[in-house]
């Protein structure tokens, strides 16, 4: 049998699985050994008041055992023979659009003008050492795109666009904790966020795809109306169908465009302020309480 629960509980009661399980034979009245496995569905804290609450949804599979798995992971077939699409960049953007290419039997060709997450990581350290910037490679350029060196907050406003379970499944399949799965705000975090990023490029090559660092697009190959390759800065010409995922850091890629008369339509954007604060303080603040967040609540968000 299959029961979910929506359950209010104290910190402490939700430090691990045996806690939760206490609670949950206590309150609902089930023989702990008819609880084969636990599965938390959704999980916010509620800080609201005083006492600060975890919020959760749980599943509970009694006397039986789960036969689904935590998500639903995407098969990823050899696109090595079919027909190639050339994407450039190899931001968010970039990535995903060459995993969704292979799901639908397209070999992707990646081009990025910067160099891999572990190798750019290089670059950004002479920026705070040096006040050096290598106008390839990066805090806006390089695999993994704009915010690779974020904290890896999963957000979107959108909630019209597709499916962001479906993402943040891609995101678990590629390395990242499956508690992002269940977080009302979910994180990757910056230290997991370079190897879920290569985990992807490995997924691609392995299926048969291409990615090409250190390769920045220079023009578009256009006859007639078609687009039918681009250009490179290393001499190479890929031909084939593009998709342009060059984020809103390229302004050559939108000044070459505009020169050659191609629609250009601009968007609104939002301009962010990044204010920080020590923990300690913000945890006293949201919870309410001199001793911060104690030892069972996560550090406090605002
Ligand atoms: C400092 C910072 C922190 C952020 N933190 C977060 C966060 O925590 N959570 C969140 O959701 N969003 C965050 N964002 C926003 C997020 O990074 C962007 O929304 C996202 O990166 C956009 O993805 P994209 O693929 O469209 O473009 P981009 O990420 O900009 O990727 C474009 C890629 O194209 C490449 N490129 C550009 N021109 C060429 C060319 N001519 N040839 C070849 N390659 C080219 C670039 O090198 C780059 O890798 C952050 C942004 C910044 C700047």
């Amino acid at each position: 049998m299959i029961q979910e629960y929506q359950l209010r509980l104290l910190p402490e009661q939700t430090v691990n699985e045996q806690s939760l399980k206490q609670y949950i034979v206590r309150e609902k009245g089930i023989t702990p050994e008819s609880i084969t496995t636990i599965r938390i569905l959704k999980r916010s804290v509620d800080a609201r008041q005083r006492t600060v609450f975890i919020n959760m949804q749980v599943r509970l599979y009694i006397n039986e055992m789960p036969v689904d798995d935590q998500y639903q992971s995407v098969t990823y077939y050899n696109v090595e023979a079919k027909p190639s699409v050339i994407i450039v960049g190899a931001g968010p953007g970039g990535l995903f659009a060459a995993l969704r290419l292979i799901e639908l039997g397209v070999r992707p060709i990646v081009v990025e003008r910067g160099k891999d997450v572990h190798e750019r990581k290089k670059d950004l350290a002479r920026i705070s050492r040096e006040q050096a910037v290598n106008p390839e490679s990066n805090y806006c350029f390089g695999e993994g795109g704009a915010g690779a060196y974020s904290d890896g907050k999963l957000y979107t406003r959108s909630k019209k666009r597709g499916n962001t379970e479906k993402i943040v499944a891609v995101f678990c399949q590629h390395g990242a904790s499956t508690s992002i799965l269940t977080d009302a705000h979910p994180h990757i975090g910056t230290d997991k966020l370079p190897r879920v990023i290569e985990n992807i490029r490995r997924t691609i090559i392995s299926c048969g795809g291409e990615v090409h660092f250190e390769t920045r697009m220079e023009a578009l190959i256009i006859t007639g109306e078609e687009v039918k390759g681009i250009e490179t800065n290393t001499g190479k010409v890929f031909l084939g169908p593009v998709i342009l995922a060059t984020g809103h850091s390229a302004r050559d890629v939108y000044r070459w465009l505009f020169a050659n008369n191609i629609t250009l339509e601009a968007k609104g954007i939002a301009v962010g302020v990044r204010l920080e604060h020590p923990s300690a303080l913000i945890d006293k603040i949201q919870y309410h309480h001199e001793a911060g967040r104690g030892n069972y609540l996560p550090a406090a968000e605002y």
